[in-house]
């Protein structure tokens, strides 16, 4: 009888004599146990029903689609790993995003044609909008392209034509047009773009209600001649088709002072019925909550764009328990990220709870946000990081005493805003 050839798992290096199977591949071989590991992985990362509807992942030509077999909950939970808070936001989110995809694999039932569900999201700059969007980009595995909408002009003027938005992402899918067809947009600031004066006739608004125009038309759906390489479409050039029936538009904006907004319209509409100062004030820090379409007409955006934006969340501004769990908690914190540089140089980082309290409230106090953490660890970390690679010490300890000396000693307090 000839002996088993003797294998051995590339992953955890047992033989075959200690597991059920191993599989060979060209330059390596994975082991039964590893198998399962590595699913109970990607289930936690991507949901449990990612190996479910198997056949649902795979188009006509065999390449992997949209994984449609996620359910809203499975898009919350992997949002939960890389946004901390904002769950209002994170459930419209998720239920748009279910909805689109769906929409977007399902056969058409009795002629009811679901429409598209973008979406548009308000809150202040740094509360995770972007990171949102490029999130469920990512988990869906679809291309993603950024614009900021304070580029875009009508065309014939100076700025950017708002196709170059679909040559961006056209970009992102490596050329890939049934792709791109598929993927998400983020415009950001688009409460930058509202119309300038209430008369439209009176002047020209090129970067305003003609960007909302030229805008409309992307989010309606339709076919629109792309220049691969961006920037100005001119009469030469050669330009690609791309159907935007399919691609989901996430719009972003601060929309400073639509409290008031908000304010103003709620007691109109409810005069006398919060009587204690209490309950006053409550409702001041959270009005961002009864956020809706009309409000965002005051904004100077049309009608007609926001119809084209049925969905409506918002993120509230971060408070300091956020900052602190922002630092430590997502899947890439920042604080994982500095204790895995240090550790490719074989340096253990600790940053004591006090330290890290004091990064928060620089934040705060600097008006930074959630972008200010990550400048400030820049400077509590950069002379280590200069100094301390190649030479004996292991240990690199952060003490609130050791962070007021360098925030100090950078002068980082000229930044701070009066
Ligand atoms: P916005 O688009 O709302 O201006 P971003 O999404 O660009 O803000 O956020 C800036 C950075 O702040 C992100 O890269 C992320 O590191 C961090 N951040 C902001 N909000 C959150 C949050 N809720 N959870 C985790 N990180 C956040």
């Amino acid at each position: 009888m000839s002996k088993e050839k003797k294998l051995q798992c590339s992953f955890c290096l047992k033989e075959n004599s200690d597991v059920i199977m191993i599989i060979s591949g060209a330059k390596a071989n994975i082991c039964n146990e590893c198998i399962e590991n590595a699913v109970a992985i990607i289930e936690q990362e991507l949901g449990p029903n990612f190996f479910k509807n198997d056949e649902d992942k795979k188009d006509k030509k065999g390449t992997k689609s949209i994984k449609f077999s996620l359910k809203p909950i499975d898009i919350k939970t992997y949002l939960d790993q890389y946004v901390i808070g904002q769950d209002e936001a994170k459930k419209v989110l998720s239920v748009a995003i279910y909805n689109h995809y769906k929409r977007i694999n399902q056969k058409v039932l009795n002629e009811v044609e679901i429409e598209k569900s973008n979406i548009i999201m308000i809150g202040e700059t740094g509360t995770g909008k972007t990171l949102m969007a490029k999130t469920i980009a990512r988990l869906l595995n679809v291309p993603f392209a950024i614009a900021d909408a304070t580029v875009f002009t009508e065309a014939g003027y100076v700025g950017e034509d708002v196709e170059s938005i679909l040559s961006r992402l056209l970009q992102a899918a490596d050329y890939n047009v049934e792709q791109a067809e598929k993927g998400i947009v983020f415009i950001d600031e688009i409460d930058k773009i509202g119309r300038k004066s209430d008369n439209p006739s009176i002047t020209r608004d090129v970067s305003g209600e003609g960007v909302q125009q030229a805008l409309l038309k992307l989010l309606e759906g339709s076919d629109v001649l792309v220049p691969p390489q961006g920037g100005r479409k001119h009469p030469d050039q050669k330009m690609i088709k791309i159907n935007t029936q399919n691609i989901l538009f996430i719009c972003g904006g601060a929309f400073e002072g639509i409290d008031k907004v908000i304010a103003k319209r709620i007691q109109t509409s409810s005069i006398g019925f919060k009587n204690t100062s209490e309950q006053v004030q409550l409702e001041k820090d959270n009005l961002i909550q009864y956020v809706n379409a009309l409000d965002l007409r005051n904004f100077g955006l049309i009608p007609e764009l926001l119809g084209r934006l049925p969905v409506v969340t918002f993120l509230k501004s971060l408070d300091a328990t956020t900052l602190r769990r922002i630092l430590t908690e997502p899947k890439n914190a920042l604080i994982k990220q500095y204790t895995q540089l240090f550790e490719y140089e074989n340096i253990k980082l600790h940053i004591e709870p006090e330290a890290l309290d004091y990064i928060v409230q620089k934040a705060i106090e600097f008006k930074l946000g959630s972008r200010g953490l990550r400048s400030i660890c820049e400077i509590l970390m950069n002379d280590a990081m200069y100094e301390m690679p190649g030479g004996n010490q292991h240990e690199f300890t952060i003490t609130k005493k050791y962070a007021e000396e360098r925030i100090e000693k950078s002068k980082y307090s000229y930044l701070k805003v009066a």
